[in-house]
């Protein structure tokens, strides 16, 4: 195993709701070390860019409005097979499917607002951070 690094967002609903804290307690619990963290606002072009790959789906303008409705935190996490750790924290995109403590089944409202995202490959993970960190944003 090789220590990884991989993108994560807290979404809105859970700024919303002002559980930041918490979901960031759920990452250190398991193993996961933020490595990088800011709060922004993302613009509707600007999250319609980041989920470019979902351009096709029938809920892209919706996810894109609920995406840039409020705060998000952008942050890059440490560990060992981060990529995928991270996914197995996070769990199902539907919280109604994730596995009992993880972070959707946790904070997860449904399948649009599920509180987090993660990166679901190392290449998409280096693009991801790209999009958001310099490598001077980065201290491990
Ligand atoms: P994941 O975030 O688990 O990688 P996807 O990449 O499939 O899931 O989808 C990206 C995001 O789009 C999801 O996290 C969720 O916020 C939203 N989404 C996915 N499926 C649906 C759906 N059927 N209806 C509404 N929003 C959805
Ligand atoms: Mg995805």
């Amino acid at each position: 195993m090789a220590v990884e690094r991989t993108l994560s967002i807290i979404k809105p609903d859970a700024t919303a709701r002002n559980i930041t804290g918490k979901i960031n307690a759920v990452f250190e619990e398991n193993g996961l070390r933020i490595v990088a963290q800011r709060r922004i606002r993302l613009t509707k072009q600007q999250a319609e860019q980041f989920y470019a790959v979902h351009a096709e789906r029938s809920f892209f303008d919706e996810l894109t409005d609920y995406m840039s409705s409020g705060p998000v935190v952008v942050q890059v996490l440490e560990g060992e097979s981060a990529v995928l750790k991270n996914r197995e924290v996070m769990g199902a995109t539907n919280p109604a499917n994730a596995e009992e403590g993880t972070i959707r089944a946790l904070y997860g409202q449904n399948v649009q607002e599920n509180s987090v995202h993660g990166s679901d490959s190392p290449e998409n993970a280096a693009i991801e951070t790209a999009f958001f960190f310099a490598a001077t944003d980065i201290a491990g």
